[in-house]
């Protein structure tokens, strides 16, 4: 009885394995040929706010993947499987271009910043630096312009080797933020070590503002840490009202979130700046 059961289970456990595993190879496949020819990979972009005037300051660049079969793959699984299976340059780089590329475009009488987010792999690539300022040059963007976000996990496996290039990317004016702060390991070693410009609060902390305690109290603490180190502070995940003014009064400087605008593809981004500096 408890053999069959095993059993079973065991059956079981290999079916979804393999499912994963189907699922896995088939975005991989699907992802080779969509770098190859390049036509269901988008980006869509989420505008950022001030939070003093909320004058839009910038957008952060998402990718977007809907494929004929797969249907739309989120960009977390198609990061995970293209850092696994040797895509993440080609994805990356294609990231990074086609958000310079469209940054170019946005003037709209005022310097707009793009945020692009980089995975483990990418940091870790030692062409990085100069891939970056390559793209930089040919599609046309201040490095001012752009702001690259890691996340502590990528930081964490990257330490070494990562710091250098972090220390050059800044000093070519390029700025950097950590993504989703206060969700990995501790990043306070970081911030001492490495050229941060932004923190960037977890939307888990944002989420149950303003009632619960400790999530004001963290908030509340990761405002005045970064206040205290030279660095600004953007609120992701911001989705009502009371959750934007309560993080104005804490001292965010920026805010993004679906209160104020969600991602969308590039021309509608260029429409909302027309009218924006209307
Ligand atoms: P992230 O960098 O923290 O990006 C913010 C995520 O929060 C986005 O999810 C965005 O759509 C979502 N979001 C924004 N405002 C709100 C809100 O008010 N409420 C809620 N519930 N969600 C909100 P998305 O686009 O699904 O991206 C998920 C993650 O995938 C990103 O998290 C980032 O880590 C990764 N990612 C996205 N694009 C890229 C990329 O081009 N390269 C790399 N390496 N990672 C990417
Ligand atoms: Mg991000
Ligand atoms: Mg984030
Ligand atoms: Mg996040």
């Amino acid at each position: 009885r408890a053999k069959e059961m095993g059993k079973n289970r065991c059956v079981r456990f290999d079916a979804s394995m393999n499912l994963a595993v189907v699922r896995r190879q088939a975005i991989e496949q699907a992802l080779r040929a969509e770098l190859e020819q390049g036509t269901g990979l988008a980006l869509h972009y989420q505008p950022v706010f001030a939070a003093n005037d909320q004058s839009m300051v910038g957008a952060e660049a998402l990718l977007r993947w809907t494929h004929a079969e797969l249907g739309s793959v989120s960009p977390l699984e198609a990061v995970s499987v293209a850092e696994d299976c040797g895509l993440i340059a080609p994805l990356g780089y294609w990231v990074m271009r086609t958000a310079c590329r469209d940054a170019a475009q946005w003037k709209g009488g005022k310097s707009l910043r793009v945020a692009v987010n980089i995975s483990a792999r990418q940091l870790g690539d030692p062409q990085f630096l100069e891939r970056v300022m390559d793209i930089l040059r040919e599609e046309g963007l201040p490095a001012h312009l752009l702001e690259i976000e890691l996340t502590e996990t990528v930081l964490m496996e990257n330490m070494e080797a990562g710091a250098h290039t972090l220390h050059r990317l800044s000093q070519l004016g390029i700025h950097l933020a950590i993504d989703d702060f206060g969700t990995g390991y501790s990043s306070l070693a970081y911030l001492r070590q490495l050229p941060m410009r932004r923190l960037k609060i977890d939307r888990s902390f944002v989420k149950d503002l303003p009632g619960q305690e400790h999530s004001r109290a963290i908030v509340t603490a990761i405002v005045a840490l970064a206040h205290s180190l030279g660095l600004q502070v953007t609120a992701e995940g911001v989705e009502t009202q009371e959750q934007a003014d309560y993080l104005v009064r804490q001292g965010c400087d920026v805010l993004q979130g679906y209160v104020f605008a969600r991602p969308m593809p590039a021309p509608q981004f260029l429409a909302l700046q027309a009218s924006a500096s209307a």
